[in-house]
């Protein structure tokens, strides 16, 4: 039965990191190389489930007050029931305020303070029932005290953390279980000591493969959903997101945000002459194409049908220009008669623009796109029609 449960972990482990990309196995160690759209998801996650076991706490702790007040003196389990009301009440605060997140940083803070609450608690209780002298049952529901580093790191199992996080989260723990240990070092009984740091190593080493296997999880999600299928883009929706991230980055550094509004001329009569099939692959084509010639950060997003966007951080409008030549100089390859395929470009600079709001740039990406189509398609256009005078 237990070869087979480990059967089936590696299995499950091996798919996965079969999976993954060189790129990607470097993600599972390190946050610092992942890309945004990793980073936003796993913060989503990891603050809503830091939301819910908050909850969970804070629903828990309290109810243990009934048992403590049964099983011990009064001098015993008073200030253990003021700790657990402290708790609680911490607990809850998180629940409560642990709503808008935006960055890993943020969800760093909530995990540790998560982390901190039954950290002090447990310290306070340990030291504390280390002062009396306990038998039978009343020592068999304090050492459940002992227990919490043990949940604590079972319960990081659920978060979807990197190797280098896990190991920043886990540290503390063991020095906990440390300090803990000599606060009795006078009466320690060193086998059972050394047995429990043994346990809370093995313990630890499933918790972190199990929050590697969950962060592996996340990167193959992201991967298949942040991309087109067929053209190999970014999706729409995550072109959004995208769009929205870039745009706060530059609007603190003050940097160049250049779009790009891409459409693919007379698609149509493609589709119509050669049939849809033929259609798609020409799209796939031309975006293969397009992000052949753009540099690292370019961003091509797969606006909707035989649109694209194109983001080009830190890039100003002469700059983008250049580059769009680029690509229209290498061309978007060939419908199935042998003729080029063209696009009609559309192009906006955030700074040159009055709005802050990126779906006005896009906007006016696609009025100038519009503008391209009727000058007679196979160009760009990067400024409106002058005012009628
Ligand atoms: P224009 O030069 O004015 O842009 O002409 P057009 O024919 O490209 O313009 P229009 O926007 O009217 O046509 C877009 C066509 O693209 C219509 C639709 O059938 C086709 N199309 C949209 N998505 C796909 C797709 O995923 N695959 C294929 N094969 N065709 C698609
Ligand atoms: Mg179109
Ligand atoms: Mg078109």
């Amino acid at each position: 039965m237990l070869d087979k449960i480990r059967d089936l972990w590696h299995q499950a482990l091996a798919s996965v990191l079969a999976e993954l990309t060189e790129e990607e196995l470097r993600w599972l160690l390190c946050s610092r190389w992942q890309v945004s759209l990793l980073e936003k998801r796993r913060t989503t996650v990891i603050v809503s489930r830091v939301r819910i076991v908050a909850a969970l706490f804070a629903l828990l702790t309290p109810l243990w007050i009934v048992v403590d007040i049964a099983a011990f003196e009064w001098e015993v389990w008073y200030p253990l029931v003021l700790a657990r009301l402290a708790a609680t009440f911490a607990f809850a605060m998180i629940a409560l305020h642990a709503k808008q997140m935006n960055s890993m940083n943020d969800a760093y803070r909530i995990l540790t303070m998560l982390f901190l609450v039954p950290t002090a608690f447990f310290l306070f209780s340990y030291q504390h029932m280390a002062q009396f002298e306990l038998h039978g049952l009343q020592q068999a529901f304090s050492t459940g005290y002992a227990f919490l580093p043990f949940v604590m790191l079972a319960g990081l199992s659920i978060f979807p953390l990197t190797l280098v996080e896990n190991i920043a989260f886990i540290s503390p723990l063991f020095i906990m279980q440390a300090i803990a240990g000599i606060f009795r070092l006078p009466v320690l009984d060193w086998p059972t000591f050394t047995a429990s740091f043994w346990l809370m190593a093995l313990i630890a080493g499933v918790a972190v493969l199990a929050g590697l296997s969950q962060l592996a999880f996340i990167i193959v999600m992201v991967r298949e959903s942040v991309r087109d299928r067929m053209t190999g883009c970014f999706s729409r929706a995550s072109g959004e997101e995208l769009i929205e991230l870039q745009f706060n980055l530059v609007r603190r550094s003050g940097e160049p945000l250049t779009i790009a509004f891409i459409d693919l001329d007379h698609f149509k009569e493609i589709n119509d002459t050669f049939g849809h099939e033929a259609g798609d692959v020409v799209l796939a084509t031309a975006a293969r194409a397009i992000q052949n010639q753009l540099r690292q950060g370019d961003i091509l997003v797969r606006w909707g049908g035989e649109e694209f966007l194109l983001i080009l951080p830190n890039t100003t409008l002469p700059q983008a220009r250049h580059a769009l030549e680029r690509v229209r100089a290498a061309g978007l390859g060939k419908r199935p008669d042998g003729r080029p395929i063209t696009a009609s470009i559309g192009l906006a600079e955030r700074r040159e623009e009055p709005s802050d709001y990126w779906p006005a740039l896009v906007e006016i990406a696609d009025r100038r796109m519009y503008r391209a189509k009727q000058a007679g398609r196979n160009r760009i256009v990067s400024e409106d029609a002058p005012a009628a005078e």
